[in-house]
Parts: structure tokens; sequence; C-alpha cells
């Protein structure tokens, strides 16, 4: 053990209070699996467990199912007005924020998210519940007239149980994501967490219960994604599954709920371009690009992990770049001057490291390359960068979900769009450039579900987020997660003379 690895060890901060177990959460209770299996729950700093949670199958999601129909056909929740609904989420919201720093660390602790962008987390999670809480009772539904004739107006109605599975990567802020919006529209709910990360989802139910949320309305179920996601999918009484995962998980839970005809909203995987032209402000490029990909360990959905660069600039870009990557501060993820802390799990880990060793045959190794110099154990990859690295790489075509990152050269603007839509993927896309129609073409012409010009990525909560190809289909974000979890149904009323043409009066 080098000194610095004794000092990161002995600086390492276990959170006070860790639950002695993880249990689910159903009908108001929690409870272990029914049968008693429970996983080990491993932090990503030591790789040993440190807590054993419930290991649910479909006899624990059968329960939770019951809990949420039967809170939905006979509880209050659904039947709310908006405003007391509304009322509830915004206690949640203020009890997220007040309990920011003890997510953050517990989050920080089970995932390896450097704390001050787990503390960021937090403060979003609370934030998607204060928008639907105001959103909800901003809503108002279409109403068409046909004058003297007819009106026709909107029932929205909530669907009934709404199955949540969500992943490991900032897992307290993506549940909120689905909660929010799904409770707001007076759903009720099972929550099936990634099981890397169940130690921050243990949180809600006594956040919701303070809040008010009646008994039943959430539940939640730990356990394998085989065992308690495909339960939940297979469910006949779970009309909807809001999924946010890996492209090939999703394609599978696509294909288990199609005998059920299950509404599905999947967000999935990505491998987005970051295009940079010679005429674009290289400063904030080099440093939006960089955070783009090392921010949150590069396990972020929407990381910039293939650059392209405009071939004048390519050079000077690769050199500042490479510079800037040897810089970023890698570290004890609870340390407040950490930028990229340890991957989430040895399995990740080893994934990662897999394609830092491929990207040493298919490019030019600038920075990183490896386990960080002083840190002997743990899940820790320095940032690494790849230059020179051509389109039929895989380190190009696949998501690596770590910090590791592409860069190519192109020369002209239709060869850069040809390599920014050159994968299977089309989550987001960032676009650098000072000329304005091809700011606009360039966006408009990307294959992506969401585009940044000259920026990072910042999101304005009522704007769509989804992807397009193997990135996702359908798009949560401000009145399309409304749309999601409600049915629209149209109600017709007749005002003047019945159009009814009479059949059966004879010849
Ligand atoms: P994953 O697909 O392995 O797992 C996601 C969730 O699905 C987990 O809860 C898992 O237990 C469950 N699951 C696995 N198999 C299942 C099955 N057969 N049936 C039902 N549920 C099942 O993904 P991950 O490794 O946890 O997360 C990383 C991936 O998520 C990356 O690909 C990333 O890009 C993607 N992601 C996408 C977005 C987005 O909004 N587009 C956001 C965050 C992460």
């Amino acid at each position: 053990m080098t000194d610095r690895t004794a000092t990161v060890a002995a600086a390492r901060r276990v959170p006070a209070d860790l639950p002695e177990r993880i249990q689910h959460y159903i009908g108001g209770r929690l409870v272990d699996s029914l049968d008693g299996a429970t996983f080990d729950v491993i932090d990503p700093v030591t790789n040993e467990a440190y807590v054993q949670a419930a290991a649910g199958k479909k006899a624990d999601v059968d329960a939770a199912v019951a809990a949420a129909r039967e809170a939905f056909e006979h509880g209050p929740w659904p039947r709310l007005l908006p405003r007391e609904r509304s009322r509830v989420l915004h206690k949640i919201a203020d009890l997220v924020e007040s309990r920011d720093t003890r997510l953050a660390e517990l989050e920080t602790f089970d995932t390896g998210l450097p704390i001050t962008q787990a503390l960021g987390q937090a403060r979003r999670a609370a934030e998607n519940f204060r928008f639907f809480a105001d959103l909800v009772v901003a809503q108002a539904d279409d109403t068409f007239k046909v004058p003297g004739r007819q009106v026709n107006y909107v029932n929205r109605k909530p669907v009934g149980v709404a199955g949540l599975i969500t992943p490991w990567n900032t897992p307290f802020m993506l549940e909120s994501w689905k909660l929010a919006p799904a409770l707001a529209t007076g759903n009720t709910v099972v929550l099936k967490p990634a099981e890397f990360t169940p130690l921050s989802a243990s949180l809600w139910a006594g956040i919701f219960a303070e809040a008010g949320l009646p008994t039943g309305v959430f539940n939640l179920v730990n356990g394998m994604g085989e065992d308690a996601g495909d339960a939940l999918v297979k469910h006949p009484g779970v009309p909807l599954i809001s999924f946010t995962g890996e492209s090939r998980t999703g394609q599978l839970i696509f294909a288990n709920a199609a005998p059920y005809l299950k509404g599905l909203s999947m967000e999935l995987g990505g491998k987005s371009p970051a295009v940079v032209f010679a005429d674009a402000d290289l400063d904030a490029a080099v440093d939006a690009t960089i955070f783009g990909v090392f921010s949150l360990n590069g396990e972020r959905c929407t990381a910039g992990s293939r650059i392209l660069v405009e071939r004048s600039v390519y050079d000077e870009f690769v050199e500042r770049y490479a510079a800037q990557a040897e810089r970023v501060v890698v570290g004890d993820p609870a340390d407040p001057a950490t930028e990229v802390g340890a991957l989430v799990h040895p399995e990740h880990y080893a994934k990662v490291m897999s394609y830092v060793e491929l990207g040493k045959q298919e490019g030019r190794l600038v920075a990183g390359g490896g386990r960080p110099e002083g840190f002997p154990t743990g899940n820790y990859v320095a940032p690494t960068v790849f230059a020179d690295v051509k389109p039929d790489a895989r380190i190009f075509q696949e998501e690596i979900f770590g910090p590791v990152v592409a860069i190519t050269p192109f020369d002209t603007e239709e060869e850069a769009l040809e390599l920014a839509n050159g994968t299977r993927y089309g989550l987001a896309a960032y676009v650098w450039t000072n000329d304005l129609k091809r700011a606009h073409n360039f966006s408009q012409a990307v294959e992506a579900g969401m585009v940044w010009l000259n920026s990072n990525n910042v999101r304005d909560l009522r704007t769509p987020f989804g992807g397009v190809k193997a990135s996702g289909l359908g798009h949560e974000g401000g009145y399309r997660s409304i749309d999601f979890y409600t049915d629209q149904q149209a109600v017709h009323i007749t005002l003047g003379k019945v159009h009814n043409p009479t059949f059966g009066k004879g010849a």
C-alpha cells in the first residue's frame, strides 16, 4: 500500500447508522423476502459487503403489486384533488432537501460517486418532486367545441400500478424522475431499484410516510433484474413499465412485456458525440467536454464519450484535453476535492478496464490508461483519453460507461455529421461552433433525442428527455411524463340534434 492509498483508506468515512439490513417495503411495512433470500451489497472502495438486501422474487412482487392495486382501487390517492397530491409532493421535496447531506453521504458510499456530485443529485431529486407538484396543479386538458353541436373533452386519468425499474448510476435521482410524475398523476407504484445500489432507495419509505403519502401507494421490491425486475415486467396487474438501463435489457423487457401490451417508456444507453468546430470557443469546449465525460465517474447516460474535432484545431485540442484530463482529481468519493471517484462495482470496473486495454490497440493513448497511481485497490480508473480513434473501433461504437473518451478528427461538416450519426445510439449530442446557421442545421440533422449547443448537459425540466435509435423509446420530461403516466379518455357530448342515421326503417 502506498502512502497515498493509506491516507485514502484512513480518511474513508463510513456513514453512521447504516441500516442493519435492507428490506422491501410493501403495503406500508418493511419486510424480508418471503423465502428469506438476500444478496450482498458492496461498497466500491473496499469491494467488501457492508449489508445484505432482501432478494425479491415473483412472490414478493405479487405482494407488492397487490398492495399497490388495493391502494389504487380503494385508497384515497388517485381520487385526491391535484392540489392535495401536490401538497404531499412538496412535503416530499422539503424532506429530501432537508436530508440532502445524509442522502449524498449514503449515495457516495454505495455508488462511489464523488460527494459534491451526489449532493447535486440529491437536490435535483427534490426539484423533480417540486416540479411535478407544480405541474399537476397547472395542468389543463383539451376541450374541443363544434359550435351548437358537440363538445369533446379529455378526461385524464391515472393508469393504475406503475412499475419503475431503475439503474445504478445516480440511483436516488433517477428514481425520483419516475416516482414524482407517477405519483403526481395519481398512480400507485412498485419500484425495483438497481441491485448494485439499493441503499439510498431504502430512504424513500420513511420520507413518503412522513410526508403523508397514503399506505400502499409506494412499494419497493429489491432484487435481481432477472427475478424481481422480470416479475414486475410480466405481472398482468402492472399496465405501465418505465425503465432506465442498458439497451439490451430494454430489448428484453420490450419482448417480455409484449404479450401484456403494456405502456413502455425506455431510457437506454448512449454513445453521444461532442462535435467541436474550429470556430468554437475552445476554452469552453475543452472544459465542457472534460466535464461531460468525467463527471459522475463517466457513468452517465448522456456522457459525451466521442469527441469529434475539426482537423485545423485537432492537435491543439488533443494536447490541451489530455493535459487537463491528467489534472482531473481521482480520489476517495467522500472527499469534497474528488472529481472522479470509484466505479460502482468490480464487475463494471472489469468491463471498463477491458475497454481501456482495447483502446490501446484501437487508438493513441494520450492520458490515463489504467488504474491511477496510488490506488492499488478499489474500482478506480484514471481519466483515460484515446486520440485518432477510427469510427469502426469498438471504443467509438460501444458504450463504456466509465471515464474513457475517444477523440476523432474530421475535415468537413458533412463528415462530422456522418461520424456523429455513425453509431447505433442516439441519446444526446453536443455541438460547439459560433456559426449560427451551422449550429442549427447541424443540431437538427444530428440523430439525437437531445442536443446542447455550446453548452454542457444543463436540463430544463420542462423539455422532452429521451433518445432515438437504440437509446430509447418515448420521451419523458414535463408534460410528456404526465402523458405517459395517464390515460387521456375522450368524452363526446352532443349539444344539438342527435346525429343518428336510422338503420332498420326498411326500404
Ligand atoms: P441494466 O439494464 O443492467 O439494469 C437496469 C435495471 O434493470 C436494474 O434495476 C436491473 O436489475 C433491471 N433489470 C435487469 N434485467 C432485467 C430484466 N430481465 N427484466 C427486468 N428488469 C431487469 O442497466 P445498468 O447497468 O443498471 O445501468 C446502466 C445503463 O443505464 C447504461 O446503459 C446507461 O446508459 C443507461 N442509462 C440510461 C439513461 C437514460 O435516461 N437514457 C439514464 C441512466 C442510465
